[in-house]
């Protein structure tokens, strides 16, 4: 991990108009959507304009060796733009920007820069972003359950944080209490602005962004994200991987959550009033129920091949009656 260096973030309704005042030769990474969404709310005009098609390892490879010289880049969009970026950034040592206009993953907060090797997520790289605009007229013209979808990172900590205390008193995991402390207390402030974040309001949408650099802080500090990432992303990766169709995170982890609060009999009622406040769809409705309940009852087989992390899974079944039962609430909830 590098040191971690905390961003510089202008927040506010048009913060998006302080591109205007970058010099030197710009290059632009960004979607078609977010960027007419921008160029309709200023008009700014970069010497070069990429287009991210995919986030192939391969594909942003070749894009650090063919495009032409920039002294800044600028990642405007959700996260393949913004991890576009910080990949052009890191390989070629600049300045960076971004533009996140959704709030849906904290990749414009994270060092880490998800790419895809044969269809697999994994992570390369580190550049701690310096520089982050977060525009509200922009973000707010996002559907709303993309920008709610941010939440599921901070609502885990719920679930993770049993898990980090589980494998510490049975495996002699070493455990940080003050770190602990410091998840929780972020797990409280999303709770108390459950509205705000579910209204995507500027209040909510700064406090988000917010929760997500205190959380990469002080993940980076520890050097792992055990604080937020537990057995509910066990279920988010399974079901994924099991379907191999790409779902939106907080639809995944939202549905890890509530089913691993019941596997961990931690006030699972609690997490459920949580994520629905929130605005998680963790009955995740493009996924069927046959196929929620085969990731249910191979959660273990699948960490164990996976060889991820240890958790409530490896030391609770997860039997039938409680499969039936998950089922039937997310029926409802559909
Ligand atoms: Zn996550």
């Amino acid at each position: 991990m590098p040191v971690y260096t905390p961003p510089l973030i202008h927040s506010g309704a048009n913060a998006a108009t302080l591109l205007k005042e970058l010099t030197g030769s710009i290059l632009a990474v960004t979607m078609e959507l977010p960027w007419q969404l921008l160029q309709r709310q200023l008009s700014w005009r970069p010497a070069q304009v990429h287009f991210v098609a995919n986030m192939d390892l391969e594909t942003v490879e070749n894009l650090h060796e063919s495009l032409p010289p920039f002294d800044v880049i600028v990642g405007i969009g959700g996260g393949s733009c913004c991890d576009t970026a910080k990949y052009l950034a890191w390989r070629r040592n600049a300045r960076m920007v971004l533009v996140p206009t959704i709030i849906s993953v904290d990749a414009p907060l994270t060092n880490t820069i998800a790419v895809r090797v044969d269809g697999k997520v994994r992570y390369v790289g580190d550049i701690f972003p310096m520089e982050i605009i977060v525009d509200h007229t922009l973000i707010r013209q996002a559907p709303p359950e993309l920008n709610r979808a941010g939440a599921c990172d901070i609502a885990s900590i719920h679930t993770a944080l049993y898990d980090w205390r589980l494998a510490h008193r049975k495996t002699g995991e070493p455990f940080d209490a003050d770190i602990a402390t410091l998840a929780a207390d972020c797990l409280r402030e999303l709770d108390e602005a459950a509205a705000e974040i579910y209204n995507v309001t500027p209040r909510g949408i700064d406090l988000l962004v917010d929760l997500f650099r205190r959380e990469v802080e002080f993940c980076a500090r520890l050097g792992s994200s055990r604080p937020e990432e537990g057995s509910e992303h066990i279920v988010a990766y399974h079901l994924e991987h099991l379907t191999r169709r790409h779902f939106l995170h907080g639809d995944l982890v939202g549905l890890g959550i509530y089913t691993m609060a019941r596997l961990q009999d931690n006030e699972p009622n609690y997490a459920l009033d949580l994520i629905h406040r929130c605005g998680l769809r963790f009955a995740v409705a493009d996924a069927t129920l046959e196929e929620i309940g085969q990731c249910l009852r191979r959660l273990r087989r699948f960490k164990d091949e996976a060889g991820l992390f240890y958790s409530v899974v490896d030391v609770k079944e997860v039997d039938e009656g409680l499969v039936q039962d998950i089922l039937q609430t997310l029926r409802r909830f559909r």
